[in-house]
């Protein structure tokens, strides 16, 4: 087995925290990697390992997904999220996403009934709200997903008319922005591979933009033949390179390791003026925490070695 989880990647540096919010990060982290452990000994599938990671992620309000979202132009959260794996009716896996969810807890799982269905690939703006409704899944009031920073951060944007990610952008008078979007990947004990990404976006995007992080073969992506990949960044650009289905087809066709194909997607999103990472596992179990930014919130767990990472620098 092997899990990494992420909790956004952008250019951050050890200056823009104190030693207690650094505190608060990587227990946040250490909580999803303790539980996800538990679920893989308890001989859990990895589509509800990630499912889980990325719940968890989504409660905790310093990351910018579910509570704790950024806001967009006019000062609204909306929330995207995707999932890929293992199919009950597809030879192939299949993946779902979800764009513009307004009060949704969980949008994570809203984008894994979707995938369920093994019918379409991407909802977005009302038609998802209205899928969410019909779910039944729990709907918060707008005003409990803002906390006091991302308040601060959409006061930066209305000045600065700068659409930054959480975490991109800093000067004297734009505070450190915190909190991120995040992802799980999982290859679990039968050898099925699933990953999971969900996010509030950047601060101050435009309302209906949809990101990466909702996309299949972007900010997300798993197959039964290569890895399961979540990625983090300035998304548009990872749109642009088709991010994670480029790193799947690099490993596919071009017979390259998994970070040597990740490398190369990453060398790829810089030369376009992109920055970010991503997490991945591929079937051997091996995994993958690379990054072109200052950094990643990220932890991971590789049973074949032992090895186990939790970091954000
Ligand atoms: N990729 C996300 C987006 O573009 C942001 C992030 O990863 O922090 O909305």
């Amino acid at each position: 087995m092997s899990l990494a989880i992420h909790g956004g990647a952008g250019l951050i540096s050890k200056d823009h925290f104190t030693d207690k919010e650094l505190t608060e990060y990587r227990k946040g982290l250490r909580e999803v990697l303790d539980r996800s452990k538990q679920m893989w000994l308890e001989g859990e599938e990895a589509i509800s390992i990630v499912i889980e990671c990325v719940r968890l992620l989504e409660d905790n309000p310093l990351f910018n997904a579910g509570k704790g979202s950024v806001l967009n132009s006019q000062g609204v959260v909306e929330m995207d999220a995707s999932i890929m794996g293992p199919s009950s009716t597809h030879e192939n896996y299949w993946g779902a996403g979800v764009s513009g969810l307004t009060q949704v807890k969980n949008p994570i799982y809203v984008a894994n009934e979707l995938r369920k269905m093994n019918q379409h690939s991407l909802l977005s703006g009302e038609g998802a709200r209205n899928f969410a409704k019909n779910l039944g899944v729990k709907h918060l009031a707008p005003d409990s997903f803002i906390t006091s920073k991302r308040k601060l951060q959409f006061q930066n944007f209305l000045k600065n008319k700068e659409i930054t990610l959480d975490h991109g952008s800093v000067s004297s008078d734009k505070p450190y922005q915190e909190g991120q979007t995040v992802g799980a990947v999982c290859l679990d004990k039968k050898g099925n591979l699933a990953a999971a990404t969900s996010t509030g976006g950047m601060t101050g995007k435009m309302d209906g933009r949809v990101s990466d992080s909702a996309i299949i073969g972007q900010g997300t992506w798993a197959h039964a033949k290569t890895l399961a990949i979540s990625a983090t960044g300035t998304g548009d650009h990872f749109i642009q390179i088709c991010f994670c289905h480029r790193v799947h087809m690099r490993m596919l066709y071009e017979k390259l390791s998994l970070e040597q194909a990740i490398q190369e997607g990453l060398d790829e999103l810089a030369s376009i003026g992109g920055n970010g990472g991503a997490v991945a596992v591929d079937l051997e179990g091996n995994v993958s925490l690379l990054f072109n930014s200052g950094g990643m919130f990220r932890a991971c767990f590789e049973s074949k070695t032992g090895r186990e990472t939790l970091d954000i620098f």
